[in-house]
C-alpha cells in the first residue's frame, strides 16, 4: 500500500500544504490544498475521498477537484463522511452561491460528487481496502481513519485532541504498520489547544500510552510558524516512540510487519 502525502501541515506556506493523502492512486483522504499539487491524469485515478471533518484546511480543494474532474467527464466520486460534514458541505460550499452544486451536476442521474453518511464504528469497503470509521475528539464533527488491506494497514486520528474513544478503537482493531496523528500546539499553548481540540506533546504522549502496542508514530498538521519548537518538545515528549514526522511530497510504502522485535518501521518514504 502507498501512502503518498500530498500536505499535511497546519497551514500553508511555501512547500508545504494543508491535509490530503493519497492512498494507492485512488482514495484520498482528506482534500485540502495539498490537492493542488497534483496532475490532471493523477487527480482522474481517484475514486473516492474519505473526509475527517468540515473545516477547511481539509476540504478545501474538493471543490478545486471536482471543476477539474468534470471536465475529463470522471464518473461520479464517492465521497465519504459525516452527516454533519456532508450537511456543511452542501450548506457552504455546494450552495450555488460559493461553489455550483456538483452533487446535481452536470446531471442528477451522474452528478460530479456523491455525498455518502458514514457512522463512527462503520466499515466499509473502498476497492481493495477496508475502512474503519473511528472516533476523534475536536471542535466540530470529526473521525478519523484505519484503512486497510491484505498488504498493511495504517490508521489517521484526523484533526484530534484528548480523548479515550480513538485510542480503544486502535486497540480492538488489527495492529496499524503507520500511525498519523496530529499535533498543532506546543506545550505551553495548552490553553489555545483547549479551545481548538488539537492535540499538544505532552497530552499525544499522554493518550499514545492508551495504546496496547508500539505502532511507527508520524506527527502531521505541525505549525508553518514556531515548527522546530513543537519538533522539539515531540521528539522530547514521545520519545518512547521515537516519531517521525509526516513529510509533504513523500510517498511511503506500507508493508505488514515481518515479526522481528528489532525490526525497523516499515514505512519508508521513496
Ligand atoms: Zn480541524
Ligand atoms: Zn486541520
Amino acid at each position: 500500500m502507498e501512502l503518498r502525502v500530498l500536505g499535511c501541515s497546519g497551514g500553508i506556506a511555501s512547500g508545504q500544504a494543508t491535509t490530503a493523502f493519497l492512498v494507492d492512486h485512488t482514495l484520498l483522504v482528506d482534500a485540502g490544498t495539498g490537492v493542488g499539487s497534483l496532475q490532471p491524469h493523477e487527480m482522474s485515478k481517484i475514486d473516492s475521498i474519505l473526509l475527517t471533518h468540515s473545516h477547511l484546511d481539509h476540504i478545501s480543494h474538493l471543490p478545486f477537484l471536482l471543476n477539474t474532474l468534470i471536465g475529463l467527464g470522471h464518473p461520479t466520486i464517492e465521497v465519504y463522511a459525516l452527516r454533519e460534514t456532508l450537511e456543511a458541505l452542501q450548506d457552504h460550499i455546494f450552495n450555488n452561491i460559493i461553489w455550483p452544486d456538483f452533487t446535481q451536476l452536470p446531471s442528477k442521474a451522474a452528478p460530479s460528487v456523491r455525498l455518502n453518511t458514514i457512522e463512527i464504528g462503520q466499515t466499509i469497503t473502498v476497492g481493495d481496502k477496508q475502512v474503519v470509521v473511528l472516533p476523534a475528539f475536536h471542535s466540530v464533527p470529526a473521525v478519523g481513519y484505519w484503512v486497510g488491506n491484505e498488504q498493511a494497514a495504517f490508521a489517521f486520528s484526523g484533526d484530534c485532541s484528548q480523548n479515550d474513544v480513538f485510542w480503544e478503537a486502535l486497540n480492538n482493531l488489527p495492529p496499524v504498520d503507520m500511525l498519523i496523528v496530529d499535533n498543532q500546539y506546543t506545550d505551553e499553548e495548552k490553553g489555545i489547544s483547549a479551545l481548538a481540540k488539537h492535540y499538544y506533546p505532552a497530552s499525544l504522549a499522554e493518550d499514545l500510552r492508551k495504546l496496547t502496542y508500539y505502532p511507527p508514530v508520524y506527527i502531521s498538521h505541525l505549525p508553518t510558524v514556531n515548527t522546530d519548537a513543537v519538533i522539539t518538545e515531540i521528539n522530547c515528549d514521545l520519545a518512547s516512540w521515537s516519531p517521525k514526522v509526516l513529510m509533504t511530497g513523500h510517498r511511503y510504502q506500507l508493508a505488514a510487519k515481518v515479526d522481528q522485535p528489532d525490526s525497523e518501521t516499515v514505512a519508508q518514504p521513496l
